[in-house]
């Protein structure tokens, strides 16, 4: 019979450095737009495998030298390369069990209220052809961690660097708990370091509430976050200010959403000389001429992962101690007042 533990070991074995499982039950809640079941109607199980970001692929951006360590060796070869060949595996692995496997795509982040227009329906009555997991909800469905207040994803090993590839399958397995502690401790250095002034502190936030806990979060300025992370904010880049004398952007007073911002940055990058050269081949509207991550992810991911490491909240032995049920905490500890 499969277990958990087995497609685990074969996870791990290829690859990945996290793993956990979500049943359809704490899924069930979840938006149209990103229903499990308008994916993949015969799902029981979803499977999460997360892949940590090196933390050496941040120094060039600390130190002013290279901006695209982080974006080309980081993200590229150093996560999705080896995380799509344990995809593989692992699929393979499940189905050589006699279940299906369907993938959806583990970088989605949006709320449907956040997301880009989505793509006509093939035919009437039927969903937008975009369906797809909300990734960090998923992973948290999966017991791997939590959303920060920067919205980014926070573990106990890797704090907030890891990328994620997900399947659904109609294979039956054992869940993973759910965090039962809060990594994040609002200490809102994201909110402080953040570049493009996306991250707000205390207005605005976003809940979900799985099984008993609740994850909560702070709402982001997402075209302001993508201009910056664009290098189009000259807070965050000298680089369009160097190739374009005279161009400005006062970031605050950009009022542009992530679609807009995605689309000036794609035009610019092809204009602009250093923003051409860690240009990536395609965005996540599947166009091409994707600008390279500038900003580094300053804040929400850089700050925040010196602030957790700084202050023992991270670290390889940790997820016992998150696992824990504190019950002097309503809701979870993860709730802001
Ligand atoms: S920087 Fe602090 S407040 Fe922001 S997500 Fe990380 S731990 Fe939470
Ligand atoms: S990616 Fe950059 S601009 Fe966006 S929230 Fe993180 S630090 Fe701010």
């Amino acid at each position: 019979m499969l277990t958990s533990e087995m497609v685990k070991k074969v996870a791990r074995e290829a690859g990945a450095d996290l793993v956990g499982i979500a049943p359809l039950s704490r899924l069930m809640q979840a938006p149209p737009e990103t229903h499990p079941l308008n994916i993949y109607p015969k799902t029981k199980s979803v499977v999460v495998l997360a892949g940590r970001i090196l933390e050496g692929s941040y120094k060039g951006v600390r130190e002013n030298a290279d901006w695209s360590t982080y974006w080309i060796y980081g993200y590229g070869t150093g996560i999705y390369g080896p995380l799509g060949n344990a995809m593989r595996m692992t699929r393979q692995f499940v189905e050589s069990h006699g279940y299906e496997t369907v993938v959806s795509p583990g970088g989605h982040t949006f709320l449907p209220h956040e997301a880009p227009p989505h793509r006509p329906p093939v035919a009437e009555g039927k969903m937008p052809s975009n369906v797809v997991l909300h990734m960090r909800i998923t992973a948290a469905a999966a017991g791997l961690g939590e959303l920060g207040w920067s919205k980014v994803f926070l573990t106990p090993e890797f704090g907030p660097r890891q990328r994620f590839e997900i399947f659904l399958t109609d294979a039956e397995l054992e869940p993973d708990p759910l965090l039962q502690r809060s990594i994040c401790d609002r200490c809102l250095h994201c909110v402080r370091d953040c570049p493009g002034h996306a991250l707000y502190s205390k207005h605005k936030k976003v809940s979900v509430k799985i099984e008993d806990r609740v994850f909560e979060w702070g709402d982001v300025d997402l075209g302001k976050c993508k201009l910056t992370h664009w290098g189009l904010n000259e807070l965050a880049s000298p680089f369009v200010k160097k190739d374009m004398p005279g161009f400005k952007m006062n970031i605050d007073e950009q009022t542009m959403g992530w679609f807009e911002a995605i689309n000036f940055g794609r035009a610019l990058s092809q204009r602009s000389r250093y923003l051409s050269t860690v240009a990536n081949g395609f965005d996540e509207l599947g166009q091409g001429g994707r600008p390279g991550s500038i900003c580094g992810a300053y804040g929400c991911i850089q700050s925040c992962y010196e602030h957790l490491k700084q202050t023992g909240r991270i670290g390889k032995d940790k997820r016992a101690y998150y696992l824990q049920k504190d019950d002097s905490a309503k809701g979870g500890e993860n709730h802001v007042e």
